[in-house]
C-alpha cells in the first residue's frame, strides 16, 4: 500500500491517503503533547510503541466481536485503516476516579465506581473538549439516541475486555478515552488505543504507567510505555524485542 499525500496532521498522528480510496494510512509520530499542547516532546521510539499496542488491542477487540477500523502494519510505527468519518466526541470510560473527574466533582482519587461511568466530551481544542451530554450529542446531529446506547454499549464491552487483560498481567485500567466514526451504516472503533489515551495503574504499586508520568513529570515516560509493551504484547506479535 503506497503512503498519498497527508489528510491530517494531529498532535501525535499523521494521516495520509492511500492507494484505495476507503482505507487511510496512519503514522504514529514520536511527539508527545499535554494540557492542549501546552507541554510538547519528541521521545525516539514513543510512536512505535504507541502503534504496536494499538494494533494489538484493535486485533484482540476484533477477535471479541467489537468492530475496528484497524486493517494491518506496515511497518512498526505505521497502520492502515478503513477511511472513518470520524464523530467529534472523546468517548471516556472510568472505573476509577482520576484526573479531570476528581478535579470537577467530590470523588476521591481512586475510588473505584460501582458501574463504570462514561463520560462523552466534545472533541475541540479551541473550546477545551467540553463534556457533552446525550440532548447536545443529538441536537449537534452527532448520533441519535439509539446511536448513543449502541456507543455506549460499545464503550463498556471495549472496558471488559480490555481490563480483563490488563489485570491478567498486574495492571489497573483506571479510565481510557476512545472514539468513534462511520464506516456506511456501520459506526467502528476508531483512533487510537494506546499509553496516551488510557490511565494505568501497577496493581501492586500504584504507580502510573501512561501519559499522566509525562504530564505530572512522575519519572520516564518512556521506560513506562515499553513496559506496558513488553507485559501485555507476546513477543511472538512484535512485543520489544
Ligand atoms: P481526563 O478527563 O481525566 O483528563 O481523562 C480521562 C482519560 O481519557 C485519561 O485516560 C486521558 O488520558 C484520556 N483523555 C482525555 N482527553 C484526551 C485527549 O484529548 N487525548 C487523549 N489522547 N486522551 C485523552
Amino acid at each position: 500500500m503506497n503512503r498519498g499525500q497527508l489528510l491530517y496532521e494531529g498532535k501525535a498522528k499523521s494521516v495520509y491517503l492511500s492507494d484505495t480510496p476507503d482505507e487511510l494510512i496512519v503514522a504514529f509520530r514520536d511527539d508527545i503533547t499535554a494540557f492542549d499542547g501546552q507541554k510538547k516532546d519528541s521521545l525516539a521510539g514513543k510512536g512505535g510503541y504507541n502503534a504496536r499496542i494499538s494494533a494489538f488491542f484493535f486485533t484482540y477487540l476484533e477477535e471479541k466481536g467489537i468492530p475496528t477500523h484497524f486493517m494491518g502494519m506496515i511497518d512498526d510505527h505505521t497502520m492502515a485503516v478503513k477511511r472513518l468519518n470520524m464523530i467529534p466526541l472523546e468517548v471516556i470510560v472510568r472505573n476509577r476516579a482520576a484526573g479531570s473527574i476528581v478535579r470537577r466533582y467530590p470523588f476521591r482519587e481512586g475510588q473505584t465506581f460501582d458501574t463504570p461511568l462514561i463520560v462523552m466530551d466534545y472533541k475541540d481544542d479551541s473550546r477545551h473538549d467540553p463534556m457533552i451530554n446525550d440532548d447536545i450529542i443529538i441536537a449537534l446531529g452527532l448520533l441519535s439516541r439509539d446511536e448513543i446506547q449502541h456507543v455506549r454499549d460499545l464503550a463498556l464491552a471495549v472496558n471488559r475486555h480490555l481490563k480483563e487483560l490488563f489485570r491478567a498481567r498486574g495492571l489497573d485500567l483506571v479510565d481510557f478515552k476512545i472514539e468513534f466514526g462511520r464506516f456506511g451504516d456501520t459506526i467502528l472503533l476508531g483512533d487510537e488505543i494506546s499509553m496516551d489515551s488510557m490511565r494505568l495503574w501497577d496493581v501492586k504499586t500504584g504507580a502510573s504507567l501512561d501519559k499522566d508520568v509525562y504530564r505530572y513529570d512522575k519519572g520516564d515516560v518512556l521506560s513506562a510505555y515499553a513496559k506496558v509493551v513488553d507485559m501485555m504484547i507476546p513477543k511472538e506479535f512484535g512485543g520489544v524485542q
